[in-house]
């Protein structure tokens, strides 16, 4: 799509250039769940925010609904340490949302932990947001300069505010009268005292779908989390749609036209679990193994073992080893137990890097001819290390090093958590230049066709951090376009 398009795609044209290249970074990766009409709709969400642990370990909260008496409880942490058997009894009700928050350094606060949960004029709201609004920080001003008061620095309390001060009536109205407002990527939970509402961008961003459990709704980010509680899937909520879920059963309410879909095609490259179905009830690790496959059949070697950098790299190196008829073996073993917080004693003892999370196989790896399979490179820092522990610590004769996805050129502004584009070291090196930085035999990556040849229906997917053609204005466009005016 050209600049000019996406112009009149966007749906809101600002007076000022309030972002810079400064704002060129984005922290939120996030994880929705919620239920309709069931009486363990708490308990049902905490396991389901479990199942998507993966997609925000910062902090998580749940709100509850129990006939109109709303019930919150958040905290910083992971989901199973957070909530205990006597937090769960404080949120009954059968209506529930719940949110897991991932994000980097500088947001990290419990203001900023959803579900964010308000009282306005309608009653009370409670609201999770998975993605990431291009237009954030420009509404933010916007509505301060007419008195709203912020509480967090989250996207997330923009839309509430947006939808407290709209003069439109009903909630739907807006909602709808929000949609219009906001720009960029959001798969939305909300819940009102006696609904719960999902809300996907027209683009289809991020994954949202629905699934039934014991005559209850459920909408979840991931089906993994249908399947941990035996829910079935029933379908995803549609790019622009909202779903609209209460005593009346289900309704579909079609809001901003969806003039061409964005799925992020990183969420089948690394972000989304592998044993959920994801844009269509599409299996990632069936695609990932594909990758993997593709990845082959274009960068054939003689290698004598091929392994993966656990756990992303595990389902593309299967794909690989099957196409190359090369022996897979797991030649490095993750620690799952280092958490995001793990404190190095480097003064005292030495820097221990990557080796506090993966470990080589020395017996596996000793004078073999190496294939090492990661889903990505971003900053070329664990690859670096990864090929330096396999040739060191586990005795390789070779290293080779096979990504399953194409080099990443480009920051995602749609909620992958991902460093400013001078950081992505394949927009600044060219092959060779990488490769020697990590010190491999061999480099190469999956390229953007044969990558897209694995997806079924290539054209609704979201490309950018390969292809720099953003769905959606990136922060530096919108300052070009102001300019414009
Ligand atoms: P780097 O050292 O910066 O090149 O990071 C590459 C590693 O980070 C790969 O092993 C990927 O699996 C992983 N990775 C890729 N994207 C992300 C992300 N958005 N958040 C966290 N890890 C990531």
């Amino acid at each position: 799509m050209n600049k000019i398009n996406r112009l009149v795609c966007n749906q809101r044209i600002f007076s000022k250039p309030y972002l810079t290249l400064s704002s060129d970074r984005f922290h939120e990766e996030c994880g929705v769940f919620g239920v309709y009409g069931h009486p363990e709709a708490a308990n049902l969400t905490y396991l389901g925010l479990h199942a998507l642990q993966h997609r925000g370990q910062e902090g998580a909260g749940i709100c509850s609904s129990d006939r109109g008496q709303i019930h919150i409880e958040k905290s910083m942490g992971l989901v199973a340490d957070i909530f205990s058997e006597k937090r769960l009894k404080r949120l009954p009700g059968d209506i529930a949302v719940g949110h897991n928050r991932y994000s980097t350094a500088g947001s990290s606060s419990l203001k900023n932990v959803q579900p964010i949960m308000v009282n306005f004029s309608l009653g009370s709201l409670a609201i999770a947001h998975n993605g990431n609004l291009i237009n954030a920080l420009e509404l933010r001003d916007e509505l301060e300069s007419k008195g709203a008061i912020f509480q967090s620095t989250s996207d997330s309390e923009v839309i509430v505010h947006l939808i407290a001060s709209s003069r439109a009536g009903a909630l739907y109205e807006r909602l709808v009268d929000t949609m219009k407002s906001i720009s960029g990527a959001f798969s939305i939970l909300l819940m009102s005292e006696n609904e719960l509402i999902a809300i996907r961008d027209p683009y289809g961003f991020r994954p949202l779908s629905i699934g039934k459990y014991d005559g209850a709704y459920i909408v979840a980010s991931e089906t993994c989390a249908f399947d941990l509680i035996g829910a079935s899937y029933e379908r995803d909520v549609e790019p622009g749609e909202m779903v609209i879920i209460n005593k009346d059963g289900l309704q579909s309410v079609k809001t901003v036209p969806s003039l061409r879909h964005a799925f992020c095609i990183f969420e089948f490259i690394y972000f989304a679990r592998p044993d959920s179905n994801i844009f269509g009830n599409l299996n990632v690790d069936a695609v990932r193994k594909e990758f993997g496959r593709q990845l082959a059949r274009e960068n054939p070697i003689d290698a004598d073992i091929v392994i993966p950098v656990p756990d992303s790299g595990v389902p593309a190196a299967l794909g690989y080893a099957k196409e190359s008829e090369i022996p897979f073996d797991f030649g490095l073993i993750r620690n799952h137990y280092v958490g995001r917080t793990f404190i190095e004693p480097r003064q005292s003892i030495r820097h221990f890097g990557v080796k506090i999370k993966l470990n080589p196989v020395r017996q596996l790896l000793k004078g073999k001819r190496v294939l090492v399979v990661d889903d990505s490179i971003v900053r070329g820092t664990t690859s670096k290390k990864i090929v330096k522990m396999i040739r060191e610590g586990g005795g390789a004769k070779e290293v080779h090093v096979r990504i399953s996805s194409p080099p990443t050129i480009g920051p995602c502004f749609y909620g992958i958590d991902t460093p400013t584009r001078k950081e992505l070291i394949a927009s600044t090196h060219r092959l060779e230049e990488i490769k020697k930085y990590i010190t491999s035999d061999t480099l190469q990556y999956l390229s953007l066709e044969g990558l897209l040849k694995v997806i079924p229906n290539p054209e609704k997917y979201c490309a950018a951090c390969f292809d720099d053609n953003y769905p959606v204005f990136t922060p530096q466009e919108r300052v070009e376009q102001m300019e414009m005016f």
